[in-house]
């Protein structure tokens, strides 16, 4: 049993005569359609372009399942679906293009995880040139990377044989770092203080001591602070001091204001990073060499599929440990959300640490000012935050599918990185 939907393949021939007359030159590298066909055992994607393009297909998110297709050079231009956002069918549910300047993608949302089974690409038929992507439910532990250029095949062993190792890696049972960033400080106060509370900066401070205090209490950690008194701090330097740490774990604490309230928004949030963070994060890691300065023996294609599997990777864990601070924090202080939220804050850039953004709530609320400009209130906060980092290295080691999957590729034992 066959389905198969064009979603815009009219609106794609009429897009087509349209694009022509706009100009040929600029129309070359159009996606013109995206359409599903639904399997039984798998589903089809077709990403249709006006000419023959190179893609580059992987599946990954063991907490929220994706599909990834880099499509460099392309531009959107599938009428109906002006914004590149629009619903999938089968295993892909929405997707949207991200028109990054380095790596434009199509990135599918999927109902479960899934592996890509098959990629490959056909000339028109009634269209454009086909992009064809088949994938496949398969257990998050089992998810595998595929890829559309030709020549990284000739890899594809030594690249999954490294992944294993960079992406997989568990977290360190010993001693694992914590690098604690309380946000803003020295001429950068951040939000000022409300109803009698200390600015932002202030508080970020006072709440990364405790968090370091309680942390060096458990006799677990090592942990290093950004700022550990009334400092400017750039953004960068921040996440510099988790590198140079070879951080395990980022938090940077912060105090969220509401513009012009007095009441309004209360509560903790947690952010990651997002999509377009990134994409910002991808070209940060290319153009400082961070990333390959380890890794001038493999080809650039493995170095960037290694890339994308570390952010990857990155994003699950960061994940991860944001839900584990929000299960904790709930019973210290309301949520602002309930799930973490994702964004392209600065400090999050860093394309291998996991990290997080706490928000402990809102200044412009009297409640959390009172409560975070009070010592007692911070400490409970703040032991709720280290519950959830031991959480978090609770599964180091060998526990988890993830892990298990990785300790058995590398001969088994505990790993260390
Ligand atoms: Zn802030």
């Amino acid at each position: 049993m066959v389905i198969v939907r064009r979603l815009s393949g009219l609106m794609g021939a009429l897009a087509a005569s349209l694009a022509f007359m706009a100009g040929a030159s600029a129309a070359a590298s159009e996606i013109i359609a995206v359409r599903f066909g639904v399997h039984d055992s798998h589903t089809r994607i077709v990403v249709e372009t006006r000419t023959e393009m190179d893609f580059r297909a992987f599946a990954s998110g063991e907490v929220t399942p994706r599909l990834v297709v880099d499509i460099p050079g392309a531009r959107w231009n599938v009428t109906g679906l002006a914004d590149g956002q629009g619903q999938g069918h089968g295993l892909a549910g929405r997707f949207r293009f991200e028109p990054a300047a380095q790596s434009p993608r199509l990135v599918f949302e999927l109902t479960e995880s899934v592996r890509v089974r098959e990629t490959f690409s056909l000339p028109p038929a009634d269209g454009g040139h086909r992009i064809v992507i088949d994938i496949e439910p398969a257990p998050a532990a089992l998810m595998t990377a595929s890829s559309g250029f030709d020549s990284v095949d000739q890899t594809m062993t030594q690249f999954l044989a490294e992944r294993v190792q960079v992406a997989y890696v568990p977290p360190r049972c010993e001693s694992p770092r914590i690098v604690i960033d309380p946000g803003h400080g020295g001429r950068d106060p951040g939000a000022p203080g409300r109803f009698g509370s200390v600015s932002e900066s202030h508080l970020a401070l006072a709440a990364g001591l405790a968090l370091r205090d309680i942390l060096v209490a458990r006799g677990r950690y090592e942990v290093i602070m950004t700022r550990d008194r009334d400092v400017f701090l750039e953004l960068d330097e921040r996440i510099q001091v988790a590198r140079r740490a070879e951080a395990d774990i980022f938090i940077s604490l912060h105090a969220d204001a509401a513009p012009n309230s007095n009441a309004g928004p209360r509560g903790a949030t947690v952010y990651t990073l997002s999509d377009s963070g990134t994409n910002r994060a991808r070209t940060r890691a290319r153009q400082d060499g961070e990333w390959l300065q380890t890794s001038a023996a493999r080809s650039a294609q493995v170095n960037d599929l290694l890339l994308e599997m570390s952010l990857q990777e990155k994003r699950n864990q960061s994940l991860i440990f944001a839900g584990s601070i929000l299960e904790n924090a709930t019973d210290v202080t309301p949520l602002f959300r309930r799930e973490p939220l994702e964004r392209g804050f600065w400090v999050l850039l860093d394309s291998q640490i996991p990290a997080v953004l706490f928000e402990m709530g809102f200044m412009t609320n009297p409640d959390d000012s009172r409560n975070l400009n009070t010592p007692a209130y911070r400490q409970r906060l703040m032991t709720a935050v280290a519950d959830s980092i031991d959480e978090y290295f609770a599964v180091c080691g060998n526990a988890g599918p993830l892990r298990t999957a990785a300790a058995g590729s590398t001969g088994g034992g505990p790993a260390t990185r």
